[in-house]
């Protein structure tokens, strides 16, 4: 197998439970179909400082291990830029001058899914454009998506269609879009297998929409469970130890933390020791739990 997995923290802050079984089961998708495992760090946006090396320590620890150096989307913007370029020439790209109010309060185009751009600046003559740009703002650049839905493979989901829309590619500040830095990355680390958490699911058509636009092979992709409170809500700070460090201060071992991940998706009896490598032994992704992870663990 000539492919990779890979996990893409964003070094916004301490990865939390749900995160790190994210990663686990991406790190074991990877390592049982004879992939390599990359760390891809996703850091154009919200980073703080220190994130990203207690995020790598946290892996290690929990004795994740990864093929090459990990990579920096901050080190790789004329890649990003040459993608955006070569859209560009292809005449599949429009500047868009709206603000996120006027988008939210745009009304949807006809058929068009909750949330998508709703297209106001598609269509924009040469002099509105002129006009908008007098005013000061500095627009973003979408793409101009010849379809409005695709579908990709998910090894948990099935196949799924979704919607496509005109995403942002350059952010109004200059900086690429998530949207379109995750595709060229893929593409360029030679990524087939994309394990993220399934908040994510509704991203994957837009993704391999663009991802075939600039000739990159779409990737199979398994969207897990998320980790979510008792309430339903993303984990967060007042959930109580919700981080490594916060279980180690608590008392636990980080064997214990990584048994208690491991019997969430049922490779672990609780109490039992276990290492990565056993776990890819038992690993079946047929048995991967679709229900997200309630914590605290009962
Ligand atoms: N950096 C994204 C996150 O931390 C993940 C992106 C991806 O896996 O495609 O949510």
């Amino acid at each position: 197998m000539e492919g990779a997995g890979r996990f893409a923290p964003s070094p916004s802050g301490d990865l939390h439970l749900g995160n790190l079984r994210t990663a686990l089961l991406a790190w074991l998708f990877a390592r049982t179909s004879g992939r390599d495992f990359l760390i891809r760090v996703e850091d154009l946006d919200r980073v703080r400082p220190g994130a990203m090396e207690r995020q790598l320590d946290d892996l290690r620890r929990l004795g994740l291990t990864w093929d090459g150096p990990v990579v920096l989307q901050s080190h790789r913007l004329p890649l990003y830029h040459k993608a955006i370029d070569q859209l560009r020439e292809r005449d599949l790209t429009y500047p868009c001058f709206c603000t996120r109010k006027e988008i939210l309060q745009a009304p949807s185009a006809p058929h068009a899914p909750d949330g998508a751009y709703p297209g106001t600046c598609r269509n924009l003559s040469e002099a509105e454009r002129a006009e908008k740009s007098a005013s000061g703002r500095s627009p973003a650049l979408r793409l101009r998506a010849g379809i409005d839905s695709f579908t990709v493979h998910d090894e948990l989901f099935g196949e799924v269609t979704g919607p496509v829309d005109d995403v942002v590619l350059l952010r109004g500040d200059g900086v690429p879009a998530y949207n379109l830095a995750v595709v060229v990355d893929d593409g360029a680390q030679n990524i087939d297998q994309v394990v993220r958490g399934d908040d994510l699911l509704t991203s994957a058509p837009r993704q391999a929409y663009l991802a075939q636009l600039l000739d990159i092979e779409p990737p199979s992709y398994a969207h897990v469970p998320l980790a979510l409170n008792s309430e339903g809500k993303r984990l967060a700070k007042r959930d109580g130890a919700v981080t490594l460090a916060d279980q180690l201060e608590a008392g636990r071992s980080t064997e214990q933390v990584l048994t208690m991940i491991a019997s969430s998706i049922g490779l672990a009896e609780p109490g039992e020791v276990v290492t990565p490598p056993q776990l890819a032994d038992r690993f079946d992704s047929r048995k991967i739990p679709r229900t997200p992870w309630i914590f605290p663990a009962k």
